[in-house]
């Protein structure tokens, strides 16, 4: 017992270590430059400085200052990775999945005791709020709380005396070395939905976090090695397209798991299936917040504008698109008022609501699609192009914007924005606003708000998206359900997570089995086809 409480707090003091070097300089200094810190790949357990030529900057985007350097990892490095994950596969998945799940029990257990300094690691790399970056690491904490339950999760099925002594079973067993490509705007909670779920049912993970954002996955790393994850359990590369291909490429590779923009997952999804892997594509949206006049006025108010500028809009559940249907619309300069509350700053600032966007790019493409709006006709009501956030002048910061008068056929609206930019639309019924959903592409999410059960169940009925929510504005589902965006906003046929999720890592054998007493003794061949008794 003491020997336990020793071991335990050992480890915890490992962890505060690598906590209290969270903020500044994590990942350990190198030579590559004395005063930005490089990323190390995690390789075989060890984290490890790259060789590459080929390295790109991580920007604070509240500031646009240099915080660190990234490797496009070589070939040879990428190799390594796999091999190590090739290599880890046979002994982990003998493991049993009572001593699996305790790793993962564990790690839940480091995650909760890490979880604000995790969030102010992705707090200085992509930007969003200190508290909204709190909620990024909880909502993949849950999901690495329920790969806790895989004795359950992981239970195949069995049918005795199908015939005289004669049994049928089946197992769950992993695949083998499957991999994860993560995109910048969750940097904890994506990877989160990733690698856990594959690990602990017996898979080894070869994962590439967002090149923007590599920080939270490092430290998501550490701690599970620290929670007694053998090594190459977890591999982390990082890189562009090429380490994409190469994932997509990789013989030992039999299962990808995206999520991204739709460019880059239907690429993936391409690519990786003609080389005969799973693949599943989480990728963009347009989430339409539909909003009937019986609705709860304030309530809605205050969830839309929750929903469409939280996180600065960079969520692909976003409510980026209301549809005020009838006596609605005159809900809209109250709308206006209630987002122009909303305070603009650096992620780590007291109080604020929503901070930069990623990079410059995104911050001009978003304004560019704004200017989009004006020049087709719709009206700006709330302009957050403008915006001066004192203190940091440098950084990617959009405030809020709503355009109304928008019509399905503008670039505002076809395009993804992921900025914070609500677009309305108006229609003087539900069967209108339901055309205008089920005839755009995306279909991640969308929400109705309303106090008529009718209407919202004729919604949720007629409507042809994945995730709906009741007077629920972003309804990603817990993870004893799965995510289930649709149409596209989604490629593949097992969704993540949950039993999807389970599904998804593992594979089928189904053993039929015959014990007979007179075994003992040789019987005369069957030639005919065996029926199994009928
Ligand atoms: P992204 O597609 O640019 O990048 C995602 C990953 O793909 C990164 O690891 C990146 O290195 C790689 N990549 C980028 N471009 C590529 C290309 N052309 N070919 C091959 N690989 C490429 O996405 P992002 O900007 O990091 O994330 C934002 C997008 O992700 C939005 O479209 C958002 O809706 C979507 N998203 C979807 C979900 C979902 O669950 N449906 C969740 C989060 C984000």
């Amino acid at each position: 017992m003491a020997a336990a409480v020793a071991a335990a707090a050992a480890v915890r003091t490992r962890i505060l270590q690598v906590s209290s070097k969270v903020n500044s300089t994590w990942y350990p200094a190198s030579s590559f430059s004395s005063s930005v810190p490089t990323v190390k790949l995690f390789i075989d357990g060890k984290f490890v400085e790259s060789k590459s030529d080929k390295w790109i900057d991580i920007h604070n985007p509240a500031t646009n200052e240099v915080i660190g350097h990234v490797p496009l990892a070589t070939k040879a490095e990428m190799d390594t990775a796999v091999a190590s994950c090739k290599r880890a596969f046979p002994a982990w998945a003998d493991t049993s999945v009572l001593s699996r799940q305790q790793i993962l029990l564990r790690y839940q257990q480091l995650i909760k005791e890490n979880l604000k300094e995790i969030a102010k690691l992705i707090t200085l790399e992509q930007g969003k709020t200190l508290a909204d970056a709190e909620g990024d690491v909880f909502r993949g904490l849950q999901v690495v709380e329920h790969a806790c339950s895989v004795t359950s999760l992981l239970l195949g099925e069995t049918m005795p005396s199908i015939t005289k002594d004669m049994d049928l079973y089946s197992y769950r067993l992993p695949l083998g070395v499957c991999a994860g490509i993560a995109p910048f705007n969750f940097p904890a909670m994506i990877p989160l939905w990733m690698f856990p779920m594959a690990i602990v049912c017996g898979n080894t993970f070869l994962l590439k976090p967002s090149e923007r954002v590599p920080g939270a996955s490092m430290l998501l790393a550490k701690l599970f090695q620290d929670s007694g994850a053998p090594d190459g359990t977890l591999n982390i590369i990082h890189g562009q397209h090429e380490a994409v291909n190469f994932i997509c490429d990789h013989p030992d590779i039999k299962a990808i798991s995206f999520v991204g923009s739709n460019q880059a997952g239907e690429y993936i999804f391409e690519r990786g299936s003609r080389h005969g892997k799973r693949v599943q594509a989480n990728m963009g949206a347009k989430n339409h917040g539909v909003v009937m006049p019986d609705a709860n006025k304030e309530n809605t108010l205050n969830q839309l504008v929750g929903a469409a500028f939280g996180a600065a809009g960079q969520r692909c559940m976003a409510l980026s698109t209301a549809i005020l249907v009838g006596e609605a619309k005159k809900w809209l300069p109250e709308l206006v008022e209630r987002a122009k509350n909303l305070r603009v700053n650096a992620g780590d600032q007291p109080g604020a609501d929503l901070g930069p966007l990623i990079t410059p790019q995104a911050k001009e493409r978003v304004c560019n699609l704004i200017d989009s709006g004006t020049k087709e006709g719709a009206s700006i009501l709330l302009d957050g192009r403008k915006i001066k956030v004192k203190g940091y002048e440098n950084g990617n910061f959009v405030g809020p914007t709503i355009i109304s008068n928008v019509k399905p056929t503008m670039t505002c609206y076809k395009e993804e924005i992921f900025g914070p930019v609500l677009v309305v639309l108006e229609t003087d019924t539900l069967d209108e606003a339901i055309k205008i959903v089920n005839d755009n592409p995306y279909g991640n999410g969308t929400a109705i708000f309303t106090t008529n059960g009718a209407t919202a169940r004729k919604y949720s009925h007629l409507v042809d998206v994945g995730q709906v929510g009741v007077n629920v504005p972003i309804p990603v589902p817990l993870p004893m359900f799965s995510f289930t965006g649709s149409r596209s906003s989604f490629r593949g046929d097992t969704n993540f997570y949950g039993k999807q999720g389970i599904q998804f890592y593992t594979q089928l054998k189904t053993i039929t089995s015959q014990w007979k007493e007179e075994d003992a003794t040789l019987s005369s061949p069957a030639v005919v086809m065996p029926t199994m008794g009928r």
